[in-house]
Order: structure tokens, then C-alpha cells, then sequence
């Protein structure tokens, strides 16, 4: 029977979900306010209407088998009462517990997962008097709503204590809730995708290391440069949290590795010692690599949860390093009114994969598109990143 599956969301990550769906002939339907989403303008069955409609929600759900999200920031209770009966997968214990950071940081604790040391504050002086006894340094963030760096602080001091303060609640509201978190002094980012079944069969993706400029990721290796056992323990803990939330899908764990001698309540490796930072229920920015480097991908590998099919282990396709780079706005504005020199994809032969999501407008930090390339070592395949891309800002002609 051919499965009716639904897309919260139309940006990149539905529309490469929508792909590989197709692949195994579904029905795909995705829902985004957006009229100029990219999965407007390539699908044919795209719900345009906003995320408060119930009506058009109802409507959506009833025409589907399951849905999924591409992001975390729906409504959960607007959720609750238009899904009936239809799967939501990931579901919705796994959505309340992920957009919220300290939902997050106390399902942590809970289940044993390592993670940095946090306290909530709401107000602007609860804000101070908790910052003071927590101590300096330490980051703050918004518990809900905050991406790719948005609605979060470093705190050194009083003085930065106060900017923060003035920024977080610079709209006027009286309370807001927030999150403190002990800076973590990592060596390494890393993100580690579990895909797990309707029967809890759980596969895990090779580890990515990631790195992120002005706090959006700007590219991810893999496999990670990490010694094997502080791979094996991210791979556990990633499965130990896919496990703890019962999640039926994908669930991207990000993680910090910081030196054990410089830090407390992390999981140690010998002298490293391994922290969870956050978690995303749905296919991940750091996973658009396993579209070139593994025999599964990530999109693949949702679409076969999604359409009951079983899953197989995702393997790194060949030796040496793949990279993803992530194509910001940003380039396009570097270049005016002018299109990038795409020819320069011919001498760069590295580069195994160009992906374009067709938005229609270049804004500093949006993400536009990404590619993957392949080197024989992790250091080759980092500097092919910036040479790429400093040849497609060329000047034509
Ligand atoms: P997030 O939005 O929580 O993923 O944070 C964005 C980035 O801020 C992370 O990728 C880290 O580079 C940095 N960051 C967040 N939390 C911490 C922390 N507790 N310690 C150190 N760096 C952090």
C-alpha cells in the first residue's frame, strides 16, 4: 500500500525528505506558510497556510497516513488537537521535551546523560541574582525559539551581565524563560544522528564533527577526529537518549568535547570528557553530508521509518574524509546582483555534490544550499571548504 506521508515544513529539510520519500513511491504532502517556500515551487502538493490554522491543519492531517516536522518550533497543543488519529512521528512528548532547552537539560539528569551544569531563570532579576551565585563565565540562552545562535548571551562579568539582561527581555516582556548554562571549554563539536523504528530498532550514523562560524555551522567532517573511544561513548549516549524518549525517526544529539581535566559532569573518556548540548528531533543541517558519504542517508533513512520499511547501517562509502559546506547568503551578497561562478564546480573535481534549495532571496546567515566533498585526509577536505567557495565568489570574466 502506498503511504500517505505529510511534511510539517517546506524548507530544505522537507523538500529533501519529499525526495527521498518519492523514492519509495509515497504520497508526500508538506504544509508551510511560506507561498515561496523551496518545496513550493518544486512539489505539486503543498499546503500554504499558517501554522495557527486549524481548519487547514485538520484538513492536512486527515488527508495522510503519518506526519512529520522539519523543525521543532510547532505548536505542540495546536498539534494535539488536529492530529486525531494520524501518527506524528517523532511524537509529541519527543517535540515538548526538544523545543524547550531545559526540558532538555532536566531530561538529562534525569536519564544519567551527561551535560554542562544549568539553572532556569525568567525574570531580569531573577536573571542577576541567579547569574551571581552561579558564577562566571557562563552562557545564557532563550529556552525556547533560539537557533543558530539567536537569543543567547556569554557572561563574563556584571557589565556583560547587564547587556544580556537588557537584550533578552529588550521587548518588553516581564518574564521569559532562560536558561544558564556552565561554559563548556570545548575542543571539538560533534553530532551523532540515531534513526530508530517502530520496533526500536536503532541504527547510528557515523559522528560528525562540526564547525560553526558566528554560530551557524559552516561545515561538517566525517568521520569526526576523535579517538575511538570517545566515539563508541557518543554513539552510546546518543542511543541511550533516542532510547529514553521512545522517538520513532530520526534524533540528532549535539555534543561538546572538552578536556576532563578542565571540566565536571561530563561522561570521561581517559582524558576527555563528553557533554550533550541539545537535541533535534528531525533530519539535521550536520547530516546533509550522508547524502554523498554513507550507503544510507539521513533523508533515507526517515523515509523507511516513515513507510515502515526496515533500515539498514548506514557505512561511510569509501576511505579518507568527507565534508559538507554549508552555501550561506552570504556569498550571494558578497557578489552584488551577480550569480556565482558554479563553473568553478569543473576544477574542483573534490567536490562530489552541489545542492541549491532555490530560495528566492539571499539574506546574510539564510542557508542556500550546501556541498559535499571528499579528500584523503580530514585537513584536504576542510581547506577544499574554503577554496571552494572562494572560487565561486570569484569575479566572472
Ligand atoms: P546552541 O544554540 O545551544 O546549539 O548553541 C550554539 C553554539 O553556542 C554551540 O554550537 C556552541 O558553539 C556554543 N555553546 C552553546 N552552549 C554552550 C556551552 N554550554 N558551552 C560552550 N559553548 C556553548
Amino acid at each position: 500500500m502506498t503511504a500517505r506521508v505529510g511534511i510539517l515544513g517546506g524548507g530544505q529539510l522537507g523538500m529533501m525528505l519529499a525526495a527521498s520519500l518519492f523514492k519509495l513511491g509515497a504520497d508526500v504532502s508538506l504544509y508551510d506558510p511560506d507561498p515561496r517556500s523551496p518545496a513550493r515551487h518544486r512539489f505539486a502538493s503543498v499546503t500554504t497556510a499558517a501554522w495557527t490554522d486549524r481548519a487547514a491543519l485538520a484538513r492536512f492531517f486527515a488527508e495522510v497516513d503519518v506526519v512529520t516536522y522539519e523543525f521543532e518550533n510547532v505548536d505542540v497543543s495546536v498539534i494535539a488537537e488536529v492530529a486525531g488519529h494520524r501518527v506524528f512521528r517523532p511524537g509529541l512528548s519527543v517535540l515538548t521535551t526538544t523545543q524547550d532547552r531545559l526540558a532538555e537539560k532536566r531530561l538529562c539528569r534525569e536519564r544519567g546523560l551527561p551535560h554542562a551544569r544549568f539553572e532556569a531563570a525568567s525574570s531580569p532579576d531573577e536573571l542577576r541574582e541567579v547569574g551571581r551565585a552561579f558564577g562566571f563565565p557562563f552562557i545564557v540562552k532563550t529556552a525556547r525559539g533560539g537557533y543558530d545562535g539567536k537569543g543567547q548571551a556569554r557572561v563574563v562579568d556584571e557589565a556583560s551581565l547587564e547587556r544580556a539582561t537588557a537584550e533578552l527581555f529588550a521587548d518588553g516582556a516581564a518574564r521569559r524563560s532562560l536558561i544558564l548554562e556552565e561554559l563548556v571549554p570545548f575542543s571539538l563539536e560533534a553530532s551523532c544522528i540515531v534513526a530508530r523504528d517502530a520496533a526500536g530498532r536503532a541504527e547510528v550514523f557515523p559522528i560528525f564533527e562540526n564547525h560553526h562560524e558566528h554560530h551557524v555551522l559552516d561545515w561538517t567532517l566525517v568521520p569526526a577526529r576523535l579517538p575511538e573511544p570517545v566515539a563508541e561513548t557518543i554513539r552510546e549516549i546518543a542511543l541511550e537518549a533516542a532510547r529514553g524518549m521512545d522517538v520513532v525517526g530520526l534524533l540528532t544529539t549535539e555534543l561538546f568535547v572538552a578536556p576532563s581535566a578542565a571540566t565536571t559532569g561530563g561522561r570521561v573518556v581517559g582524558e576527555h570528557a563528553v557533554f550533550v548540548n541539545e537535541f533535534a528531533p528531525r533530519p539535521h543541517n550536520s547530516g546533509h553530508v550522508t547524502r554523498t558519504a554513507t550507503t544510507l542517508s539521513q533523508f533515507d533513512a526517515l523515509a523507511r521509518i516513515l513507510c515502515d520499511l526496515p533500515l539498514t547501517t548506514p557505512r561511510l562509502v569509501n576511505d579518507g574524509a568527507f565534508v559538507m559546506g554549508n552555501l550561506l547568503g552570504d556569498l550571494w551578497l558578497d557578489r552584488g546582483a551577480a550569480r556565482l561562478a558554479f563553473d568553478a564546480w569543473a576544477r574542483h573535481p573534490e567536490v562530489l555534490d552541489v545542492m541549491l534549495y532555490g530560495k528566492h532571496e539571499a539574506r546574510a546567515g539564510r542557508k542556500m544550499g550546501h556541498f559535499v566533498a571528499h579528500a584523503a585526509s580530514p585537513s584536504r577536505a576542510i581547506d577544499a571548504v574554503a577554496a571552494f567557495r572562494r572560487d565561486l565568489s570569484r569575479p566572472v570574466g
